[in-house]
């Protein structure tokens, strides 16, 4: 039996072996004893009940809460091969009768409905016609009144039940205290129904907390160092929304804005170019992220404190449902504490105030704790964290990990500040510090000072990197009333006096090695491929990226570079199903990539071996290109076209490195007003993606422009874009 479910597994999931608790539950259906199964968001649960589903004969009815996620796993169930319907309310009359007729006919195995559809006529009258052999409740909690989510309609259920005694039963939630599980137990009568708690440890998310400082300047920090990865920024207000997705748009990120008070169909747009990864950054209030699946998020951000460790728990299970490493930041300001304190202060009720207040405490006590993060989290959740060192949270790596030692660059930056007379912004500090002959130097005689021209050997956008850190440390302080010049903290002056040490990744080769940014170490340049590839099928038949395949498949392909459909079975997340569909396309693109860079067989003859990483194409250009070589002398000489090239440059550039723009000048050829639209227009959606700036220009400006204007907003950027500007 097992044997035949590790055959599902690989052939039509493509997966390698079971999650913890898989295997155990998927036995207890086939033998049809009930289940109880509590594991959190993204730990899988859904295969619980597919495998068994695709090993029987007759048909497992899934009741879901939300028509979202209904559709994202039937669209996923679709990919792969596997009959799937839902019936719902916002189904088309001859979508209804379609998804009716495949289920009697025995094409569907796997039902979607909604708890109140279950109980109409018509569908008992479906499921009377055909063997109903497994009934999976999602979201089981929903059926008590204790667990946070009450719906009544879920209390139906039990009728259901009744009606099909001989279908084995298996609820699943993510949270349920003992309480709602005993609840869950007696309202579908399953007492017979055997527990399965899988832990709540999500070991692949980084837990870090870090005092709330400067707290733009300190998401900005980690936005640099995670350049391109896809992220929520939770923050307490609708206004803060707004204000910080206006903001990060501003900085060149792709950033939207989304909560309650936006109209429906903005939101309902945000949200889907978000999981289509057209949009980088979700910002977004706690109203965002329920029945939300996007497996490759891969920071959640906590601008403000989160209401209980139950929603912080919730809210940074979004990130990582891939498995691959996800970057989890808390910024925790004793402000916020206050805030919150003054909200349950005016509630109403005696007792809603001492549970509010028992579980802000409980949250600031995890936040101020200096042991692993794991260990109060978990207890939280009755679970006893046994391990000593994580190795994922902040409190357990060891310095060296949390970047490089960079202390004595920030005793330069720092002593350049107080010998300035600290009053001026990091931009200036910056030219002072290498050595520039602007006017506003020679005016103040800073050329005269000790400090000039000793930090030639960091870059520029080096310099600013190691500004924004000093910020986000605390260890300079900008000065709104005077214009944002910068002054010196007791804590920079303890730095200065080499008390204490600052670590950080400023060089553009420290920021790739950033937790979530890179997954693995893959062959970006392939990558990047692959991922075009896949938002173009992903277009095509209109279904989130993800349902073709996930990061971490094509990490794997952009890593092992598999050469025939062999080797792409190998590969994680590639069944029979998905190869056959979208298989050939990527072994295209993977091959031509081979071709190009004349990567061996050798790799792929050895699957399990990670390719060597080659220098991408990308830095190879960028350095030419920096050293002085035009744009076209580059395409020539690599027989490419111009767009190419500009292409690997914008790749260079979003590594980190610095790019002069002096060569791009030549090359923007549009009048004025054209030029502004198209600034316009990047300013509004990001820089991330063309695509979307040549539509809204209507397609009247190519891509090869768009792509010269990219990158002199950005490189222009880099060179001109100080903290102090923040
Ligand atoms: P849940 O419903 O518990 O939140 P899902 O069932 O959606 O989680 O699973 C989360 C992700 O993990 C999905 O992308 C799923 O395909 C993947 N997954 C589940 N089981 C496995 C497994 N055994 N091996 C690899 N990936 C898995
Ligand atoms: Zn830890």
């Amino acid at each position: 039996m097992l044997q035949r479910a590790r055959g599902i597994l690989k052939d039509v999931f493509g997966y390698d072996g079971f999650r913890p608790l898989q295997e155990e539950i998927i036995a207890a259906i086939m033998a049809r004893n009930d289940a109880l199964v509590v594991m959190p968001t993204g730990g899988g649960k859904s295969l619980c009940y597919q495998v068994p589903a695709l090993m029987s004969e007759g048909l497992a009815v899934v009741v879901s809460p939300l028509i979202s996620l209904m559709k994202d796993q039937v669209d996923q169930l679709g990919a792969l091969g596997v009959g799937a319907v839902p019936l719902n309310s916002t189904l088309s009359p001859e979508e209804y009768a379609h998804n009716t007729a495949m289920v009697r006919s025995g094409a569907a195995r796997l039902l979607y409905v909604a708890p109140e559809s279950l109980m109409k006529r018509e569908v008992l009258a479906l499921l009377d016609s055909v063997r109903l052999e497994c009934l999976a409740i999602d979201e089981a909690h929903c059926i008590s009144e204790w667990g946070h989510d009450f719906r009544p309609e879920y209390r139906q259920l039990a009728a259901v039940r009744k009606r099909y005694p001989s279908a084995v039963c298996a609820a699943f939630t993510a949270t349920a205290t003992e309480r709602v599980r005993d609840d869950i137990k007696r309202s579908l009568l399953m007492d017979g129904a055997a527990d399965f708690i899988a832990s709540f440890n999500r070991e692949n998310l980084f837990l870090e907390v870090s005092p709330k400082r400067e707290p733009l300047a300190q998401t900005l920090d980690f936005l640099g160092k995670n350049r391109g990865a896809s992220g929520i920024i939770y923050c307490f207000s609708r206004n803060q929304v707004d204000l910080l997705a206006a903001r990060l748009s501003r900085e060149g990120y792709s950033a939207r804005p989304y909560h309650a008070g936006l109209p429906d169909e903005v939101r309902r747009e945000n949200q889907e170019l978000f999981i289509r990864d057209e949009v980088q950054v979700m910002v977004a209030t706690i109203a965002f992220g329920m029945g939300i699946h996007k497996t490759n998020v891969r920071f959640v951000i906590h601008f403000d404190l989160p209401k209980s460790i139950e929603s912080y728990y919730q809210e940074i299970g979004r990130a990582g449902r891939d498995g691959l490493p996800a970057h989890c930041l808390l910024l925790y300001g004793y402000g916020d504490t206050r805030k919150i304190g003054y909200f349950i202060e005016q509630k109403p009720d005696e007792m809603e105030r001492r549970v509010a207040g028992l579980h802000l405490e409980a949250l600031v006590r995890y936040a101020e704790n200096d042991g692993c993060r794991r260990a109060p989290l978990l207890a939280h959740f009755g679970e006893q964290y046994a391990a000593e060192n994580c190795g994922m949270c902040d409190n357990c790596v060891s310095p060296r990990e949390k970047g490089e030692d960079i202390s004595t660059q920030a005793r330069m930056f720092l002593s350049c500040v107080a010998r300035t007379g600290r009053r001026f912004g990091a931009e200036h500090i910056i030219d002072v510090l290498r050595g520039s002959e602007s006017r506003k130097i020679l005016d103040n005689d800073h050329h005269r000072i000790s400090t000039y021209g000793i930090g030639k050997e960091l870059a520029k956008n080096e310099w600013q990197a190691l500004a924004r850190r000093l910020i986000a440390a605390g260890a300079l302080f900008r000065d709104p009333e005077r214009h944002g010049g910068l002054d010196i903290t007791e804590k920079g002056a303890a730095i200065m006096r080499g008390d204490e040490t600052v670590f950080g990744s400023i060089r553009a080769a420290a920021a790739r090695g950033t937790v979530g940014a890179r997954p693995a170490d893959h062959d970006e340049a392939l990558f990047e491929l692959l991922r075009a590839k896949r938002k173009e099928l992903a277009a095509l038949e209109n279904v989130p990226p993800y349902v073709v395949f996930s990061d971490k498949t094509l990490s794997e392909m952009a890593s092992r570079y598999p050469r025939g459909r062999e080797s792409m079975l190998d590969i994680h997340g590639v069944g029979a199903r998905k190869l056959s569909r979208y298989g050939d396309a990527f072994l295209e693109i993977i091959a031509a990539y081979r071709r190009e860079k004349g990567i061996g067989d050798q790799c792929a003859e050895a699957p399990a071996r990670r390719g060597p990483l080659k220098t991408p194409r990308f830095v190879t250009v960028g350095e030419a290109y920096n050293a002085g070589k035009s744009i076209g002398d580059l395409a020539a000489e690599y027989g490419v076209k111009t767009q190419t090239i500009l292409n690997n440059l914008f790749s260079y550039l979003r590594e980190g490195h610095p790019l002069r723009s002096d060569g791009i000048i030549p090359l923007l050829s549009l009048d004025a007003e054209r030029g502004e639209a198209v600034v316009r227009a990047f300013d509004d959606l990001g820089a991330e993606y063309l695509k979307p700036v040549f539509e809204r220009l209507n397609g009247e400006i190519s891509y090869e422009i768009l792509g010269v204007y990219r990158l002199y907003l950005l490189a222009g950027k880099t060179e001109s874009d100080s903290p102090a500007a923040l």
